[in-house]
């Protein structure tokens, strides 16, 4: 007798078996295996990863943290926690840690959404919203872009009585667009109160200083309101994956409930609350990634390929045959983001990379354009 498999995972929820997966950056060891190539002339700019690493306050206390793997995390996370109050200005008990922002969005679906509810996003943001959606049963109302970016006007009509999430990536991924904070905080003053905002902030340290705004600063008058930090991106600490969420003592409570009770690993709370107070690191990073934005935008420019202009630290840039074009670019040991799955099959997204990085990309790019045609 063949036992079959399918009794089994026809058992799973219709929306679980539905869910299309996250697609990833390609790995540099995978790309190598793939094509034969050395791991060192591999240049990776698909996942909006910090070219410089980590930083060296961050890495000293990584290293430092693994004498103690031994021992279970601290599941309260008070040596990062305390870190983000002195740092942020926010109350202990509106702070919640996650195993990446990613983790943060989930127990948000978590804890808000079911079979029945519904949670608004726009078309072209971030594909973990769709998915944390999904899984946990609940209805996706997918708003349509407006020039690329969120339609607020639109999203704010979408919402239903049985709405019970809106989310917002702001600067969105991967398309790079930018709402600034008086439209935005409009738009979650308007937003009925039955509904969470989650305002994901996960490139927020790369804004110019002329467009910031203190989203921490609304919290108080918008106890609906939900912010999501990464210190995957310009803290680069992609690899430890540590994110947090700002908002209300109460949905705070109601997100450590479903909360895994040690979703943070030891050097990611040591490393992360280290790279707090490593702001020198942080303005590097900050600068490095206007010049990379600039010299992406300056070589798209020249070869004539249309692009968003972008608040994060990628490009998402229009191009004839861009699977072709990624598949050629991945042969010349160059990686990008495809983004298809996104609705987006004319485009490829290039996070910015060091200086040498980025002219390797420009210049494969070209080759690559000549090729084709
Ligand atoms: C990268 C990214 C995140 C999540 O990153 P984590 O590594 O899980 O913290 C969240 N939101 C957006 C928009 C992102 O681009």
């Amino acid at each position: 007798m063949t036992l079959s498999v399918t009794a089994l995972t026809d058992n799973a929820p219709d929306y679980i078996r539905a869910i299309a997966p996250y697609q990833p950056g390609k790995p540099i060891s995978e790309l190598a295996r793939e094509m034969g190539l050395n791991e060192a002339d591999i240049v990776k700019l698909a996942s909006n990863e910090n070219p410089l690493g980590m930083g060296p306050k961050a890495q000293e206390a990584a290293e430092n943290a693994v004498y103690e793997l031994g021992r279970y995390p601290d599941g309260n996370g008070f040596v990062l926690k305390n870190a983000l109050v002195e740092h942020y200005g926010v109350v202990l008990n509106q702070i919640v840690l996650g195993n990446g922002s990613n983790d943060i969005l989930e127990l948000v679906a978590r804890a808000f959404l079911a079979p029945g509810a519904s949670a608004v996003y726009s078309q072209y943001a971030f594909s973990v919203y769709p998915l944390a959606t999904q899984g946990a049963g609940a209805q996706g109302i997918e708003v349509p872009a407006l020039n690329y970016g969120h339609d607020l006007e639109a999203m704010k009509a979408a919402i239903r009585p049985d709405t019970r999430v809106v989310f917002i990536a702001n600067p969105n991924n991967p398309t790079g667009t930018f709402i600034d904070g008086k439209t935005l905080e409009a738009f979650i003053a308007a937003v009925p109160a039955h509904v969470l905002v989650v305002l994901d902030e996960a490139y927020t340290e790369y804004l110019p200083p002329d467009v910031r705004y203190n989203a921490i600063g609304w919290l108080q008058r918008y106890p609906n309101l939900l912010i999501s930090r990464t210190f995957s991106k310009a803290y680069g600490l992609a690899g430890l994956r540590v994110g947090f969420a700002l908002c209300s003592a109460e949905v705070a409570d109601l997100l450590n409930r479903v909360r895994q009770p040690f979703n943070v690993n030891s050097i990611a709370l040591a490393a992360a609350a280290a790279s707090l107070n490593d702001a020198e690191f942080l303005q590097r990073s900050y600068a490095l990634n206007q010049l990379g934005l600039q010299q992406l935008s300056l070589g798209l420019s020249t070869l004539g390929l249309e692009f968003i202009p972008s608040r994060g630290n990628f490009i998402l840039f229009k191009v004839a045959n861009a699977a072709k074009v990624n598949q050629e670019l991945l042969k010349r040991g160059v990686i990008i983001r495809p983004v298809a799955g996104y609705g987006l099959p004319d485009w490829l997204r290039v996070s910015a990379g060091l200086a040498n990085e980025n002219a390797r990309f420009l210049s494969a790019l070209n080759e690559v354009l000549g090729e084709i045609a």
